[in-house]
């Protein structure tokens, strides 16, 4: 025991972190200078968690030392030395929390970047790297720890940032805290004068709710943002904030700051960054809003606090009702904590509701970029289900291509007695408008949304109905449209000799999966269409499948099977193709057989349904010999 208390123990970093000092000493990163931020920030988080401590410790020793940042630089050496009064670390803690990738935000990084297969540098800023981005800049940096508990000793860790780093006793008279001396590298040896640091500090840390000093010199800090008067806070205010707050880089794009008393006093101050990292291939955000209660941190990244949908939103809330030591353990908390989540959430929706009237310039290019977290909060969050179907928005056959619109304005233009609000999911707007599925639509004047994207259907199952109107894809067979307009000189074939077409069609295409063959009421110009029979499978979620399922293949390149293909086919009397295959049923039936099939296998491709296109090909030179 003795051996390990006075002499410097060696240990080797965790390989993730040697990777990760790897990609920060040597990527060429300009900004060096968010380092500061990086320390002010840990020294920060170290302050507000004593502070949290102090209200819900019983036994913690006293110390009158004031809860503060000091800062000093030091020419001559090369140093720069960032010291707070905080909650400190024990050895072991050092050794956790300094050489093992435990925390979320490097954690973060070094999956974007194994998920991006570069060494992209801009990264460090959106996850910051935190502590480890002191050696863009250091030669060696000492850390000198006190813990808040009693009976543990202080320690020093070491690094030169290469391999390995050791932890070695520190004299007994270090006051609780932390303070790291960072011995700089020759080229950023300004980092050790005052006046670079003070421009970076005013840059960076002008939120640190703790007084910071630079060499015994006060510098000036501002007041928890959240809980001032709106109408005296600048644009640019907000702004720095966000961008201390979230460790960003970016404007906001969107801002919230609101305050309640009831049901509960909170008052929130709320941002969505300007890019959607998710949607840019990035991994799965984390919860990133913070809650406090009276300024005092309670929780920087709360779990649950917030619906999963809401992971991007960056910020602060504070609720003067939470008790300092909430825990989701006891009822009664939990109960608060739900209640406040469930405020905050409806507020948020009522603001993206009021931008969305108010500047849709602002809103339509958030919906762009975030609409999909909204879409997923449709799907999955039933007490929020309305209000965010209220704030989606899509092409559809009445809108010009590239305007949206929303589902209310789609219920105003409802044609009288309709009762259904129709979808048709497909990649573009060219490929629904040239399939089959759409002229019956059209030609009653009835809308149909348009959804590009692969979720939009999945959506619309969940959603299932707005405005007490269902929903319904307009490829499914349910829909019983009404009569269409009827062209003025009809000779489409007789309803009795359509019925016996239906009727042999589907004798003959039996094996190829048709269950039924009708008289269509939605087709104008096209022969045919088919219709999904599958309940649990609509034809995009096939398409999707097959799509997936080549990504999938295993090793002995087969793919899932998939389960076979059941389908209706609707036939337009009215067509000259249907006319001459009720003719040719009678005078060739051999041929027609061969015609019927084609027709499935071009309705087929309407539908994106098609899975082997090889016997279509034949087919057709049997065909063109007859003609
Ligand atoms: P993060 O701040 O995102 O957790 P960092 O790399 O900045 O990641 O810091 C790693 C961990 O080291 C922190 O979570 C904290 O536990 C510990 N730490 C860093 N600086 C201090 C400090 N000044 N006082 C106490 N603990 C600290
Ligand atoms: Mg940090």
């Amino acid at each position: 025991m003795s051996d390990t208390q006075t002499a410097s123990q060696k240990f080797e970093f965790q390989a993730e972190i040697k990777q990760l000092l790897d990609i920060v000493i040597h990527s060429l990163y300009t900004e060096k200078e968010i380092f500061v931020r990086e320390l002010v920030s840990n020294a920060s988080d170290a302050l507000e968690k004593f502070r949290h401590l102090q209200l819900t410790e019983k036994n913690l020793p006293d110390d009158p030392r004031p809860l503060e940042i000091n800062i000093t630089t030091d020419e001559k050496a090369k140093n720069l030395a960032i010291a707070d009064s905080g909650l400190g670390m024990t050895s072991a803690e050092l050794v956790e929390n300094l050489g093992t990738i435990a925390h979320s935000g490097s954690k973060a990084f070094l999956k974007a970047l194994g998920e991006n297969g570069q060494k992209n540098a801009s990264l460090i800023g959106q996850f910051g790297v935190g502590f480890y981005s002191a050696f863009m800049v250091a030669g060696e940096v000492r850390v000198t720890s006190r813990s808040w508990r009693a009976d543990e000793p202080a320690h020093t860790w070491a690094s030169d940032g290469s391999g390995s780093y050791t932890i070695e006793p520190a004299p007994a008279d270090t006051p609780r805290g932390t303070s790291i001396v960072i011995t700089l590298k020759d080229d950023c040896a300004d980092f050790a004068t005052d006046a670079r640091i003070k421009h970076v500090l005013e840059h960076y840390s002008a939120f640190v709710s703790f007084p910071v000093n630079l060499n015994g010199k006060h510098v000036n800090t501002v007041q928890a943002l959240w809980l001032r008067n709106k109408n005296e806070i600048k644009d640019e205010e907000y702004t720095e904030f966000y961008k201390f707050q979230a460790h960003a880089w970016d404007e906001p794009r969107l801002r919230l700051h609101f305050s309640a008393d009831a049901p509960l006093a909170i008052n929130a101050l709320l941002f969505v960054p300007q890019e959607n990292t998710e949607r840019m291939g990035l991994t799965r955000l984390e919860p990133a809003v913070a809650l406090y209660c009276r300024k005092v941190l309670i929780d920087a990244r709360p779990k649950d606090l917030l619906p999963e949908w809401l992971r991007f939103l960056k910020g602060v809330i504070d609720c003067e009702d939470l008790p300092l030591n909430i825990s989701r353990e006891t009822m009664q908390d939990k109960a608060l904590l739900d209640k406040l989540g469930k405020v905050i959430t409806k507020r948020f929706i009522k603001f993206l509701d009021e931008e969305a009237t108010a500047r849709p310039d602002a809103y339509n290019p958030f919906y762009q970029n975030f609409g999909i977290f909204l879409k997923e909060g449709a799907a999955l969050d039933h007490a929020n289900k309305d209000g965010l179907t209220k704030l989606l928005r899509y092409e559809s056959s009445l809108t010009e291509k590239g305007k949206t619109t929303s589902l209310a304005d789609y219920v105003s233009r409802m044609k009288d007695g309709q009762t259904e609000i129709y979808y048709l999911a497909g990649a573009t707007r060219e490929s629904i408008e040239s399939g089959p599925y759409i002229e019956g639509f059209k030609s009653r004047g009835l809308e149909v949304i348009y959804c590009y994207e692969s979720v939009d259907e999945y959506v619309m199952n969940n959603v299932r109905e707005f405005d007490s109107k269902k929903l319904i894809s307009a490829d499914s067979s349910e829909i019983k449209l009404p009569d269409a307009p009827k062209p003025p000189s009809d000779d489409a074939l007789s309803e009795a000799d359509t019925k016996a077409l239906a009727d042999w069609m589907k004798t003959t295409l039996a094996t190829r999966g048709v269950e039924e063959v009708k008289s269509s009421d939605r087709l104008v110009d096209s022969p045919a269409l088919a219709l999904n029979a599958d309940k649990f499978m609509t034809p995009h979620m096939r398409r999707m499948m097959r799509a997936m399922s080549q990504q999938n293949k295993g090793e002995d390149n087969t793919a899932p099977a998939e389960p076979p293909l059941k389908v209706n086919l609707e036939i337009n009397p009215r067509s000259t193709v249907i006319k001459h295959l009720a003719a040719a049923q009678k005078a060739a039936p051999e041929k027609a057989a061969l015609i019927a099939e084609q027709i499935l296998d071009n309705a087929l491709i309407s539908a994106g349904l098609l899975e082997d296109a090889s016997k279509m090909v034949a087919r057709i030179y049997k065909l063109l010999e007859t003609a």
